[in-house]
């Protein structure tokens, strides 16, 4: 329903779920956000950190609060469910520990959150479960999130465009892996993902709606049909569905509240 996004220096969970907050009206059964935890400093470790609600955005805001969930790095969610029930464990973002009887105990790798139905999930799930995927909800956004990490070799952006070349159906996605913290990817096709291009320090954002943007940047790109971006900290890099690197054009979009 909702996707949020960033990859800055600050932290940036306040704004993540300010965002969900603002596309709240359309309605949702559940939220969630993660972040990277090592993006606001080499001192800080740990990896992939979320929480997840099935009450309103409100309350999403104050479980990162009390369980000091911080970081650069992030994307947020607001769910209407499709495939599954509406439930914590149905919830975006969704994880990938990777494959094999040990992922449970691994740190997450890559974190994902998605708008839309892929249509083709029962195939998809087939492939990745012969791999040795485990699958932790009834979605079909978490093929996603184990498509791109059986994909994975170091470079998120990569994985992520390997993967939309499987997807059948409609989906706006937004990404990030554990070993980069400094870097979310987007995608989208037959649903809406903008860029916000950040004011300082070199920090851009990522939303299904520029709405959920507001205060925070009104430079806004609209991503094209087939699309997958590159966020880091001070650049970014769009490549149209052909995968050839584009350019579009930067405006300047006064959003209601
Ligand atoms: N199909 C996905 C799900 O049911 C995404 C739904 C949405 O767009 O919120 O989890």
């Amino acid at each position: 329903c909702g996707i949020v996004g960033a990859v800055s220096k600050r932290n940036i969970v306040p704004i993540l779920v300010q965002g969900l907050q603002r596309l709240e009206y359309r309605g949702y059964d559940s939220c969630g956000v993660a972040i990277h935890a090592a993006s606001l400093g080499p001192a800080e470790g740990g990896g992939l950190q979320r929480a997840r609600s099935t009450a309103r955005v409100a309350e999403l805001m104050a479980q990162v609060q009390a369980e000091h969930i911080e970081g650069g790095t992030g994307i947020a969610h607001t769910r209407w469910a499709t495939h599954g029930a509406p439930a914590v464990h149905n919830a975006h973002p969704h994880f990938s520990h990777g494959p094999g009887a040990e992922a449970a105990e691994r740190p997450g790798r890559i974190a994902l959150v998605h708008n839309g139905i892929i249509e083709n999930h029962d195939e998809l799930r087939a492939a990745l479960k012969a791999k040795g995927y485990a699958f932790h909800s009834q979605t079909d956004t978490e093929v996603i999130a184990h498509l791109v990490d059986s994909l994975y070799d170091g470079d998120v952006f990569e994985a992520v465009k390997a993967a939309v070349r499987q997807l059948r159906g409609a989906y706006a996605i937004a990404v990030f892996a554990k070993d980069e913290p400094h870097r979310v990817v987007g995608a989208r096709a037959g649903s809406p993902l903008i860029l916000g291009v950040g004011k300082d320090g070199g920090e851009h954002f990522l939303a299904s709606d520029a709405m959920a943007l507001a205060g925070v940047t009104d430079q806004i790109v609209y991503l094209a049909e087939g699309d997958v971006v590159d966020l880091q900290l001070g650049k970014y890099w769009i490549i149209d569905k052909a995968h050839k690197s584009v350019t579009r054009p930067v405006k300047t979009v006064q959003a209601h509240s």
